[in-house]
């Protein structure tokens, strides 16, 4: 992507799209965050704020979805209910966001001459598997959640082939690092620092994951939007099973903690998660930080946002020993 490329990023206040706008702004492009801010945060963007024009918005107003369409060359589409459960509990909301959302977007764009339009999809749209997924594995949802992405992905198709919109996906397997708001790992954190002497594990903790530190997440998406033509997997290249990874955390937070899987676990949960990343790698993919030290950077951000917490909450706080 050359510099001062018009970039519109939806979801760019969320986790994995503020590091995508830090990036974007600090390799001099024109970028322009769309987001409603229902899971996402200003406070994600402030270090890129003067850099970048921020619209508070929702991509379910096509008003305002076509005004930024028409000033982007290039857009990453990440905004979305991102949350398995949450399209469980709120399937609406995932339908309208995940499904009409997109379609606003790619429906503004036709006619715009984009040079690409990334769109987050997930692991989610293959769902249970005991296989290792390859881009031309079969599509079988098991939630709410994957099957809005995997509608996703044939609306963009279906746009790519009617009005030649260079649509690629990403379909993205476990991200971790700072500012994930949720997930395992960030679970994990939290339980421990309220329960130093138990964590629990939801299901058996045989589950297998290959899971994606950020900054490698958002080398797969700049690659894909400059060299990318169809689909590609976008995760970690380490295995690693929830009991191994729980026994990490224990280890590095609260090396006394017993460690109890609970049998059973969310619905959607899925058993075994691997990507062959073969096809990104393709594209010059070289996933740049390994399982220990995004773990460790993870949980100094952690211990860093819980320590200012804790001095706002304090500095803020009327309480008895002010
Ligand atoms: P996130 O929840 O942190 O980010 C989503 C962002 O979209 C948030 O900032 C939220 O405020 C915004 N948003 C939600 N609904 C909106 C709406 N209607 N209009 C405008 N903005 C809206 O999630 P994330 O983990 O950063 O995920 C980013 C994308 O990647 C999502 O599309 C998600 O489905 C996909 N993905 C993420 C992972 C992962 O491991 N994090 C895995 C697979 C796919």
């Amino acid at each position: 992507m050359k510099k001062k490329t018009r970039v519109l990023v939806t979801g760019g206040a969320g986790f994995i799209g503020s590091h995508l706008v830090a990036r974007l702004a600090s390799e001099g492009m024109q970028v322009v965050v769309l987001d409603n801010l229902s899971s996402g945060s200003i406070e994600n963007v402030k270090d890129s704020s003067d850099r970048i024009q921020f619209v508070k918005g929702d991509i379910r107003d096509q008003n305002l979805v076509k005004k930024l369409a028409h000033e982007a060359q290039v857009i990453f589409h990440l905004a979305a209910n991102a949350s398995v459960p949450a399209s469980v509990s709120d399937p609406e909301y995932d339908f309208q966001t995940n499904v009409i959302g997109t379609f606003n977007l790619l429906h503004s764009s036709v006619g715009q001459n984009l040079k690409s339009f990334v769109f987050a999809s997930s692991a989610a749209v293959y769902g249970s598997s005991n296989i290792t997924l390859s881009e031309r594995s079969a599509p079988n949802p098991v939630s709410p959640y994957g099957t809005t992405k995997l509608c996703g992905e044939m609306l963009g198709l279906s746009y790519k082939r009617s009005f030649m919109i260079p649509f690629v996906i990403a379909r993205i397997f476990n991200v971790y690092g700072p500012r994930m708001p949720r997930y395992v790992m960030h679970d994990f954190y939290w339980n421990l620092r309220k329960n130093p002497k138990e964590l629990k594990i939801l299901g058996t903790g045989k589950q297998l994951r290959q899971f994606c530190y950020v900054n490698d997440a958002v080398d797969a998406l700049m690659l894909i939007a400059d060299k990318g033509k169809d689909v590609y997997n976008v995760a970690g290249a380490e295995v690693l099973s929830i009991e191994k990874l729980a026994t990490i955390f224990v280890e590095k937070i609260s090396p006394e903690a017993r460690i109890t899987a609970t049998g059973t676990s969310w619905s959607g949960d899925i058993e075994k998660l691997l990507a062959d990343i073969s096809k990104l790698q393709k594209l010059g993919f070289i996933p740049r930080t390994n399982l220990a030290q995004g773990i460790d950077s993870l949980i100094k951000s952690l211990d860093e946002g819980s320590k200012s917490r804790v001095f706002r909450q304090r500095a803020t706080s009327k309480g008895p020993h002010e």
